[in-house]
C-alpha cells in the first residue's frame, strides 16, 4: 500500500487514488489514517497528497470512495463542481502552499445539477432559490455546446463539463497553469458510477509520470 509520504507525484498521487477506489469497489477499505495518532500527527500541519474538486452530491464523499484517511486529500466541493472564484482560490492554495502535484475534478453519473442545467436549457426550471442559478447558469453554456456537437445525454454532458471545467480552471489560473508547465502538477478528469462506486479516469491535463 503506497504512504502518503511517498506520494510525490502526479503518477503516484493517481496511483494512491486508484488503489483505494479499487479497495472501496471490492468492499474491502483499509481505513488507514483514521486514528488518534494520525489525528494527534496532524495537528500542527498538513501535507495532504491531492487535491479533489467535485460535486456536493452525499453519494460522492470523497474519503469513503478513495479509502483514504484524515489529512490525505485537500477537498473542494459544490453542487455540479462549478467553478467559481473561491474554488480557484482554493485549489491555488493546495497547489502552491499545500504542494499537492494532483487535481483531480470528478464528477458522477445521475448528476442533479447538471440534470437543471440540461432541464434549463430545454425552458424546463425546476427549482427555485435565487442563488442556484449561480451554479445551473453556469453549466448551461456546456449543455449548448454538447448539443451542437450532438450530446444529448446527462453522461455525455457531465464529462463534457469536466472537461470544461478543468480548460476554465487552468485558462484562469497562472499560477496552476505555471505549475503544470513545470511538470510539479497534473489535473485528472473523471467519473464516479453510483451504482458501482467506480471512478473512471477521462482527461489527463499535464503528465502523469
Ligand atoms: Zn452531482
Amino acid at each position: 500500500m503506497i504512504e502518503p509520504a511517498e506520494v510525490n507525484s502526479p503518477q503516484r498521487a493517481w496511483d494512491a487514488l486508484m488503489a483505494g477506489n479499487q479497495r472501496f469497489v471490492n468492499a474491502q477499505p483499509a481505513h488507514q489514517r483514521q486514528d488518534i495518532d494520525r489525528r494527534e500527527s496532524l495537528s500542527k500541519q498538513q501535507a495532504p497528497f491531492a487535491a479533489l474538486f467535485g460535486c456536493s452530491d452525499s453519494r460522492l464523499s470523497a474519503e469513503i470512495i478513495f479509502d483514504v484517511g484524515l489529512g490525505d486529500l485537500f477537498v473542494v466541493r459544490n453542487a455540479g463542481q462549478v467553478l467559481a472564484e473561491t474554488i480557484i482560490g482554493s485549489l491555488e492554495y493546495a497547489v502552491e502552499i499545500l504542494k499537492v502535484p494532483l487535481i483531480l475534478v470528478l464528477g458522477h453519473d445521475e448528476c442533479g445539477a447538471i440534470r437543471a442545467g440540461i432541464d434549463a436549457v430545454a425552458g424546463k426550471t425546476t427549482y427555485r432559490g435565487a442563488y442556484i442559478h449561480n451554479l445551473v447558469d453556469r453549466i448551461m453554456p456546456t449543455v449548448l455546446a454538447g448539443n451542437l456537437a450532438g450530446k444529448h445525454k446527462i453522461d455525455e454532458i457531465t464529462l463534457l463539463h469536466v472537461e470544461d471545467t478543468i480548460n476554465e480552471l487552468v485558462s484562469r489560473s497562472e499560477l496552476i497553469s505555471e505549475a503544470i508547465r513545470d511538470g510539479k502538477l497534473a489535473i485528472a478528469g473523471a467519473n464516479y458510477t453510483l451504482t458501482q462506486g467506480e471512478v473512471h479516469q477521462s482527461v489527463i491535463v499535464g503528465s502523469i509520470k
